[in-house]
């Protein structure tokens, strides 16, 4: 009997109590589910949250070693278990196994890299007016946090998250998406292997309809971070903020490449194929807006499109350059958006379809579409698939409004030789991403990152030096010894 035991709570499996049956499809092969089981029921998602208020003191107080022992050997499981977490990444969210064993990968990286923090997420000493005072600040953690995720990067947002709870003192309540639930219990159960003591992380897998407001509005959880589309996190925000607590949200994005006449043509078409179809557009920093100078803009079209015909689409497992979308109802957003671009009276260059005698995956082409002016839909909505709308300027200042010209603002890219229009547009345009000649996706998790504008709360960065800022009370100290 297929394992259908997707709760994990106080340290305990569990079957979901409720009626909701979770479905999860390999998007390559969608007519056969890969598993199916009972989401977690309203209950079961309050006793999450008590489970893990009650381990919350201990492990709030656990000493650094403790709670880095745990994080370093969850690193080397999440290494031992790379193929089998690849493959699971891949069943459930059809991304090419290469990029799924990379994530993986980058999962083991971020669990060092914060694991330390642990023993350096630290106060700091402030010089004292009054010499008989020692004042100074300390970090102490919230107490207990949910954290909720989504399918797109289902092993590195949820391991971001995690990584900073834990290794600061947090207990935690993890609700990852409904798509990639395979994974999120993989995780959990190297966690358990790892040594994390009972109720300090709990899994609640069931939709986010059924079980979100009860672990997002409970009074005993002190700090929500969701990352996700803007509608629900704007959601989520709201309800959070009537309580008062600190609530972190990083949601969608329509991010541009700006393209200046001075480029590398080459180089700036590469970064848009990379940005634009690169885990088939289903990134938040995808590039969705190509906005090319006209003075290059034919010469930049013809190297996008001749790119564009030349990937490789197919199931995950056979590699190829992009896999299925994720799931029919993000199918049927693209190929929704693909007809309103035409309505609209952008001109399609390439794709715009399912590729020939591929007609059971999710498969859609990777779409270029030109003629697209700023005011379109497929230039204003997040489609979160492979479609590309090329958009021209004749003056700098043009572009950089238009780049502009959107309620989101989370990444952005711009390639030139020149230094000082790489400076005024890292001034002015609005996004919390920059890139100079390179990609508006990818990051480094030493670099903080989260957006501006719809795109996100702006609370505080997620991964790098201060990621833990999010996850701790600041505490400012006046010490006058008797
Ligand atoms: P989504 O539909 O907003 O779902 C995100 C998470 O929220 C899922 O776990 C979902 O659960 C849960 N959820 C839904 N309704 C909820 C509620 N009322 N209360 C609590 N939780 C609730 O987003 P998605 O489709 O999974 O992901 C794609 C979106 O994420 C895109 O917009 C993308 O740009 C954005 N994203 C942003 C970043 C970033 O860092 N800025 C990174 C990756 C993705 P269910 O699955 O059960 O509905």
């Amino acid at each position: 009997m297929t394992d259908r035991q997707y709760q994990y709570i106080g340290g305990d499996w569990a079957e979901g109590k409720s009626s909701d049956e979770i479905v999860v499809r390999d998007p390559a092969t969608p007519d056969d589910p890969a598993v199916s089981f009972p989401g977690a029921s309203q209950q079961q998602a309050r006793d999450a949250v008590a489970a893990a208020a009650a381990a919350s003191e201990e492990w709030n107080r656990s000493t650094p070693e403790e709670r880095d022992a745990v994080l370093y050997e969850l690193a080397d499981l999440i290494e031992a278990n790379q193929d089998s977490l690849a493959e699971t990444l891949t069943t459930e969210e059809g991304k090419p196994i290469s990029s799924s064993r990379g994530e993986v990968g980058r999962a083991a990286e971020i669990f060092r890299f914060f694991a330390s923090y642990s023993r350096t997420a630290t106060g700091d000493t402030v010089p004292s007016s009054d010499p008989e005072t020692f004042t100074y600040t300390v970090r102490q953690p919230l107490g207990v946090v949910a954290l909720i995720t989504p399918w797109n990067f289902p092993i590195a947002t949820p391991s971001w998250k995690l990584a900073t709870a834990l290794s600061t003192g947090n207990a935690v309540i993890f609700k990852p998406s409904s798509e990639t639930p395979m994974i999120a219990k993989h995780l959990v159960e190297l966690l358990e292997e790892a040594g994390l003591p009972d109720g300090v992380v709990n899994l609640v897998t069931g939709s986010g309809s059924t079980v979100g407001d009860e672990i997002t509005t409970h009074d005993a959880v002190n700090g929500v971070s969701f990352t996700g589309s803007t509608e629900t996190g704007q959601y989520i925000s709201e309800t959070v903020a009537s309580r008062g607590i600190p609530m972190q949200a990083e949601m969608g994005g329509k991010n541009p490449l700006v393209v200046l006449p001075d480029a590398d043509i080459g180089a700036a078409a590469d970064a848009a194929i990379a940005g634009a179809f690169g885990g088939t557009g289903q990134a938040c920093t995808a590039t969705s807006r190509l906005i090319v100078h006209e003075d290059v803009a034919a010469e930049l079209t013809d190297a996008v499109v001749e790119r564009a015909e030349a990937l490789s689409i197919g199931p995950g497992m056979e590699d190829p350059d992009m896999g299925p979308a994720v799931s029919a109802e993000e199918l049927e957003t693209n190929f929704d958006y693909i007809e309103i671009a035409k309505q609209e009276g952008a001109t399609l260059l390439t794709g715009g379809g399912r590729p020939e005698g591929m007609e059971t995956g999710y498969y859609v082409e990777p779409t270029v579409f030109a003629d697209v002016e700023s005011e379109m839909r497929i230039a204003q909505e997040e489609v979160f698939g492979p479609v590309l709308g090329i958009l021209e300027f004749s003056e700098f200042d043009e572009g950089i409004d238009i780049a502009n010209d959107v309620a989101f603002g989370l990444s952005s890219a711009i390639h030139t030789e020149d230094m000082a229009a790489a400076r005024k547009f890292t001034r002015e345009i609005e996004a919390g991403v920059v890139k100079i000649n390179g990609t508006t996706t990818g990051s480094q998790i030493q670099m903080p990152f989260g957006g501006m504008k719809a795109s996100s709360t702006e609370t505080h960065k997620e991964m790098g030096q201060h990621a833990y800022d999010f996850y701790t009370h600041e505490k400012v100290v006046y010490r006058s010894d008797p």
